[in-house]
């Protein structure tokens, strides 16, 4: 979970929007949000030689992640009746909002080291649908999933080829880099999110970067999503529409708290790496425990937003036998408001009677640890929906568990969880 900065910069900046009376959903917080995360996104690293990327990105602040993959498909011309490609292994907000435009998703399975979209699978995809439905996708979603950098060289190469646009779904991935470029910029729009939980937060937000491209300028990109995020509004003097809008700008007041954030934006990114190096040391002995760790591949410099492990089916955890012998009240992930109650304990897919032991066993000792998202194409709202798997996401997501990571987990906090897992192993 993302945190203030100590020195209370968010403080400052929602104050400032206060005295100015600029607490609307534009504003000199959002514009300034906008030049700071531009800033940070272009900014190479001293292999590629300082300094800021090329011009030709641009940057709008939207009112959350979600609202930046809708509106990025609705840019690329997704529209009733078409497909959109989207990685499988994912949180629901990259393709939810493919179903909100009318398009139909086409899953795409996940690569072994990098758990994100395997571009082989992708290229299959592609020549399938275009054989069955007589049309290209319209767009490519690729995940950085907890963060992990996606081959974004070959997932490109595959795109171009058949001249179909990438959204990144970076909002796990804020920070991240492949090749020294921070994700987000390779494809024709990157999605960020600031939901409470991401890298960093402004309680709750999203970005869209803008990248030109043959047919469009960053900046004409830039002011096309602007205008949909805010009702799409004709220049006349009076409300005026020819096109349906939507209310997406994010408002002065959270990008203030955005503008505060991006002062601990590099200590979140080098803290999470750091606690994903500790795991990586303190389980590197433990038999049927293994860390995911970013290819050995100097390409990958992954934010490590979450630390996640797998447990080998063969590890003999405490109360494995008790497991799912309860119903779980309420939902995962800090959805706030309203959940259904679930109808019974088990789904026709879920994670290991060992990896939901572990789990319930580290709740009472006061850790929260979760299982890997559940892949799309094996969600019931997707039911019938086309994809393409090879059996990575599914197995993952059976012996998965995401460990606590973010910025308040202390160096003992990590022993603890490690010292706990331990324990619950049964020899
Ligand atoms: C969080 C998230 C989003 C959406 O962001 P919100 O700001 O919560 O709407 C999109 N994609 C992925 C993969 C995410 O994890």
């Amino acid at each position: 979970m993302a945190h203030m900065s100590e020195e209370g910069y968010e403080q400052k900046y929602v104050k400032e929007a206060f005295d100015t009376n600029w607490v609307v959903p534009l504003g000199p917080n959002v514009n300034a949000f906008e030049v700071d995360l531009k800033e940070f996104v272009t900014k190479k690293t001293e292999e590629l030689g300082g300094g800021q990327l090329d011009g030709g990105h641009e940057l709008v602040a939207l009112s959350a992640g979600t609202a930046a993959v809708h509106l990025a498909l609705l840019a690329c011309g997704v529209g009733p009746g078409d497909e959109v490609i989207v990685q499988s292994f994912t949180f629901c907000a990259s393709s939810h909002p493919i179903t909100y435009l009318g398009a139909k998703p086409v899953f795409v399975d996940s690569e072994a080291d990098t758990w994100n979209m395997d571009p082989e699978l992708l290229e299959q995809a592609i020549k399938d649908r275009k054989e069955k439905t007589g049309k290209l996708p319209k767009a490519i979603v690729p995940v950085a999933l907890y963060g992990m950098p996606y081959k974004i060289d070959r997932i490109m190469a595959i795109a171009d080829k058949y001249g179909i646009p990438v959204v990144e779904d970076a909002a796990e991935g804020l920070g991240s880099r492949y090749a020294g470029q921070v994700l987000g910029t390779f494809g024709r729009y990157g999605v960020l999110s600031f939901n409470g939980n991401k890298m960093i937060t402004t309680s709750g937000g999203g970005a869209l970067i803008c990248s030109a491209n043959e047919t469009e300028k960053a900046l004409e990109m830039k002011n096309r999503i602007m205008w949909y995020a805010t009702q799409a509004r004709e220049a006349y003097p009076y409300y005026q529409h020819e096109a349906i809008g939507y209310n997406y700008r994010m408002s002065n007041i959270c990008a203030g708290i955005g503008r505060g954030q991006m002062m601990v934006l590099d200590q979140h990114i080098k803290h999470h790496q750091h606690i994903q190096a500790m795991y990586e040391e303190l389980f590197a002995d433990v038999e049927g425990i293994t860390v995911h760790s970013q290819p050995k591949d100097s390409r990958f410099d992954s934010n490590y937003w979450l630390c996640t492990i797998t447990l080998s089916p063969d590890l003999k955890v405490k109360n494995q036998d008790k497991a799912y012998s309860k119903a779980v009240q309420g939902a995962v992930g800090g959805a706030a408001g309203v959940v259904h109650a679930g109808g019974s304990v088990h789904t026709d897919l879920e994670p290991n009677s060992n990896v939901e032991a572990m789990r319930s066993e580290l709740d009472l000792l006061g850790i929260e640890a979760r299982p890997l998202w559940k892949p799309m194409h094996c969600q019931p709202v997707y039911a019938g929906s086309v994809a393409f798997v090879n059996g990575v996401s599914e197995s993952l997501f059976k012996v998965g568990l995401c460990l606590p990571s973010g910025p308040m987990v202390t160096d003992d906090d990590v022993r603890y969880v490690v010292d706990s897992i331990k324990s619950l192993i049964e020899k």
